[in-house]
């Protein structure tokens, strides 16, 4: 192992059986028997075997993996098809009927409609708090609570959760521990170096980078990866052969683009803090960030990600504000996801009104005036000018 900037792009190279530098793409679902029959029934028992059967492993989903176990210092790391089969499989690896889970108000909102609505219909108690109060973690453990399931910096509003904290909380009540590193990226925060057990990614957004594939990543020890492996084998959400040699070719270039949004993201959120058109901006790299002193401790960059709050008078006005930027910005493109190598922007309490109460968005601390914003590699210049432009139609 040798630093990450290398790791992601030499990590894993013995998978690539063939003289080619770049790995090929393995596009088969099965592959040729062993003459020695005891060899093959270790590849068709061994967890992950890259060259039995695509659902149990394949060589460019095991370099992949090599990475990404290499980036997050874990021993072992499992990549499948989306984000969300990574933490509905991991979690499912967790808990089973009759058991509790601690878990934020505020996560990804399919994370959020799992540990609702699917969890909950199949026996597993949940329990939600605000992930800026570690006491409130501490009353909310039970007898048979089994899994603590943080997101940090969350989405959409950029909230951290204290992960030293929430390390050794897990580690003194033997409860499991998983966060879901998406926002952050390998580059600026590694959760297992504050005592985190296991590390889910949604690699659709920075690890891949290029808004061009879907996949999602579990990292943690040799046990847990053996029975999230074993969970996936059932639930069948295999990463494709091509979504994952894009997946390894978006990894090689992942530390220069996670550096370069930060850059982009500080600047872009510095403008929009001295705008009058803008309340206010969510991003863990501004002093006036509430958590801003935990981010430094935790993070090594503050990512991408900003969120902000339009000015006006009323909801209804901030709103229709919010509408206006949108529809102006020429640059950042209104669509979902994040993490690309271009800038996006989405409207969250439009974006989530089909499936969350305007209860639960206010929970979740959803604002009818909140823009969230993925910050690309474009040049920040452009970046502010396409802004200020947008903001001058107010
Ligand atoms: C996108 C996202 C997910 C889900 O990932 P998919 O690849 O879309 O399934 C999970 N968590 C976070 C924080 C995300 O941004």
């Amino acid at each position: 192992m040798s630093r990450l900037e290398t790791d992601s792009i030499h990590m894993g190279k013995e998978y690539n059986r063939t003289n080619a530098v770049v790995t090929p793409i393995f596009q088969t679902s099965t592959y040729l028997a062993s003459d020695n029959l005891d060899e093959y029934i270790i590849a068709a028992s061994e967890t992950k075997h890259p060259e039995f059967y695509h659902r149990h492993g394949n060589p460019t989903n095991s370099q992949v993996a090599s990475i990404l176990a290499s980036l997050e210092k874990t021993e072992d790391a499992l990549v499948l098809a989306t984000g969300m089969a990574a933490i509905s499989t991991a979690v499912l690896a967790t808990v089973k009927a009759g058991d509790h889970v601690v878990a934020q108000q505020s996560h990804y909102s399919g994370a959020s409609l799992f540990l609702k609505e699917f969890l909950t219909d199949y026996g597993v108690q949940v329990t939600y708090v605000d992930q800026t109060d570690n006491d409130a973690f501490i009353k909310a453990i039970r007898t048979n609570t089994k899994l603590i399931y943080i997101e940090t910096p969350s989405n959409p509003n950029l909230d951290i959760t204290d992960l030293s904290f929430i390390g050794r909380l897990g580690k003194e009540k033997g409860i499991l521990t998983m966060v879901d590193n998406t926002f952050a990226s390998p580059i600026n925060q590694t959760p297992s170096e504050f005592g985190i057990d296991v590390i889910v990614h949604s690699a659709t957004k920075y690890l891949g980078g290029h808004s061009d594939l879907t996949a999602g990543a579990i990292c943690g020890s040799k046990g847990f990866i053996h029975s999230a492996w074993r969970r996936s084998l059932v639930l069948g959400a295999s990463l494709s052969p091509f979504d994952s040699w894009l997946l390894l070719r978006g990894l090689k270039t992942l530390s220069i683009r996670v550096k370069q949004v930060n850059e982009n993201a500080q600047l872009l959120a510095e403008w929009l803090e001295q705008s009058h058109y803008i309340k206010s901006v969510a991003y863990a790299g501004l002093p006036s960030h509430p958590q801003h002193e935990l981010a430094k401790r935790q993070m090594k960059g503050f990512t991408g990600m900003l969120c902000i709050e339009v000015a006006g008078a009323t909801e209804e006005e901030q709103y229709k504000h919010a509408q206006i930027i949108l529809k102006n910005l020429k640059i950042f493109a209104n669509a979902a996801s994040l993490g690309g190598v271009e800038s996006l922007i989405v409207h969250p309490a439009s974006m989530w009104g089909g499936h969350h109460s305007s209860e639960q968005k206010k929970v979740a601390g959803i604002n009818q005036g909140m823009l969230r914003i993925s910050v690309g590699i474009e040049n920040i210049e452009d970046l502010i000018q396409d802004f200020s432009q947008a903001c001058e139609k107010l």
